[in-house]
């Protein structure tokens, strides 16, 4: 069911309905009305220093005023509107996930019993539990992401707004391995093989037209021993020009420096992982600085089979435990699944290790020079549980040098910008969505206080996180 009815309807309906100001304790989807937020700490999204004893209002789903209390008159509680005092909380701007995969939580390795109906309801929810109010979809089957956009189950308050690129555009002859992915089958439906330029751009029309938000390359040679075709640098100019065209933002999947730089020589938006394999160089770093390209590094994708292989138990933590499903947990056990050979392959966990920690080096060298961070999780891939790595992603961020205000906006305003979603996402600011999260403490002093969730605000609804997942009962 969708709430697009007019301001006017609304008014009525709550009326009728007699809901008063702070009438109710628990959590209540209903029409958006208005929202008045007071007494809390903000944090824009956007970097400004926080404002204390900020108010945030929202009117039917849009941010209207924000002010410091005592600058502005509080809107009386009348009815239809909804009060939270948040004092000793933070406002934030919902969280953004820029990478993540829908089709699967087990990457390559997933089991029949994960696939069961309601899995991706579920993994939907699990973001919104854990404050993520947009995702981008970075490689999934066109019918699976596009289907799901079209729902708009974000309207509703059970599942974020969900930009999608569709599949992953790569080169003619690129093996399916080559991509992560089990069969020739699945092969086709998260990639689309591209042998000269004309099929390029017509594939990026046609993908735009079916309703990708974003264009997805993947760049990768492979490691020497096991080399993989990409595009011609031709075809890659094809691709983002068709794209920037019509205004779509072009990913790229990169491991190495030679990668990244063809990325930024095309003209592509950002780099996904960015360089992992090898030390960054100085010209990758000047090329990245000079074209203000995106680089998302993704850490905790590689680093979550190290911790499942090392007895990390999702059970020791509570909000992952409530959004963990059993058939999920157990094909992570399955013997063929990556943390169960890093467990038993000392070598495997070994390289695992190396290129876990050349990630951060190389994170922390194009932090230190001034290139646009951007959170992604890759979630979709094994242990990179929804929503939940979005906070352990910016815990590693920090643990990587990086202060946590600009950690904050990696995961809001900077990934709104490389969303190109900006000018209605991604901070707090008077017209945009009103996607929020309140927590309880200060993030800037420890960014775990993320993860104490208060509310999650979706287009100005509270979302009912104790009852998101009864559908799965
Ligand atoms: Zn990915």
């Amino acid at each position: 069911m969708k709430f697009a009815s007019s301001a006017l309807l609304v008014l009525a309906l709550t009326t009728v309905l007699g809901i008063s100001p702070a009438a109710s304790p628990v959590a209540v989807i209903g029409p958006p009305g208005v929202l008045i937020i007071r007494g809390a700490r903000l944090i824009d999204g956007e970097g400004g220093a926080p404002i204390e004893g900020a108010v945030v209002v929202a009117q039917d789903g849009v941010i209207v005023k924000v002010f410091r209390e005592g600058e502005a008159p509080i809107p009386d509680g009348r009815i239809g509107s909804r009060i939270i005092d948040a004092r000793g909380g933070t406002i934030l701007p919902g969280l953004i996930d820029g990478h993540v995969h829908l089709g699967g939580t087990s990457g390559a390795r997933i089991s029949a019993a994960e696939l069961v109906g309601g899995r991706i309801d579920h993994d939907l929810a699990a973001y919104l539990f854990f404050g993520v109010t947009t995702i981008r979809s970075l490689g999934d089957a066109p019918r699976l992401v596009f289907g799901l956009k079209k729902l708009d189950a974000a309207a509703d308050g059970r599942a974020p707004n969900i930009l999608a690129a569709g599949p992953m555009l790569t080169a003619s002859g690129a093996s399916p391995l080559a991509l992560g992915v089990k069969t020739a089958a699945s092969f086709s439906l998260v990639a689309a093989e591209i042998s000269n330029e004309a099929e390029g751009r017509l594939k990026v029309r046609e993908l735009i037209a079916a309703g990708a938000d974003t264009i997805k390359v993947m760049y990768e040679e492979g490691p020497p021993s096991r080399r993989v075709p990409i595009i011609s640098e031709a075809i890659f100019r094809a691709i983002v020009a068709e794209a920037h065209s019509a205004g779509v933002p072009v990913c790229v999947h990169t491991s190495t420096c030679r990668e990244v730089q063809g990325a930024v020589r095309a003209g592509a938006d950002g780099v996904e992982h960015g360089v992992v394999r090898e030390p960054i160089d100085k010209e990758t770093i000047r090329l990245l600085v000079e074209s203000k390209t995106f680089y998302c590094p993704t850490i905790c994708v590689i680093e979550a089979p190290l911790r499942i292989a090392a007895g990390f138990d999702p059970e020791s933590d509570s909000l992952l435990s409530r959004t963990l499903l059993p058939a999920v947990w157990a094909s992570i056990n399955n013997p063929a699944s990556v943390s169960s050979q890093a467990r038993a392959n000392p070598q495997k966990m070994e390289a695992r290790k190396r290129m876990l920690q050349q990630a951060v080096e190389n994170l922390q060298q194009a932090y230190r020079a001034g290139v646009p961070i951007c959170l992604g999780t890759d979630s979709g891939n094994e242990a990179t549980f929804p929503g939940y790595s979005v906070h352990r992603e910016m815990e590693l961020l920090v643990q990587a040098g990086m202060e946590p205000m600009r950690v904050i906006q990696a995961a809001t305003m900077t990934a709104a910008r490389y969303c190109r979603i900006d000018s209605r996402a991604g901070s707090v600011r008077v017209g945009k969505r009103a996607d929020l999260l309140i927590v309880e403490g200060n993030p800037l002093e420890s960014i775990s206080a993320l993860r104490r969730i208060k509310f999650v605000v979706i287009g100005g609804k509270v979302v009912d996180r104790e009852h998101l997942f009864d559908d799965d009962r």
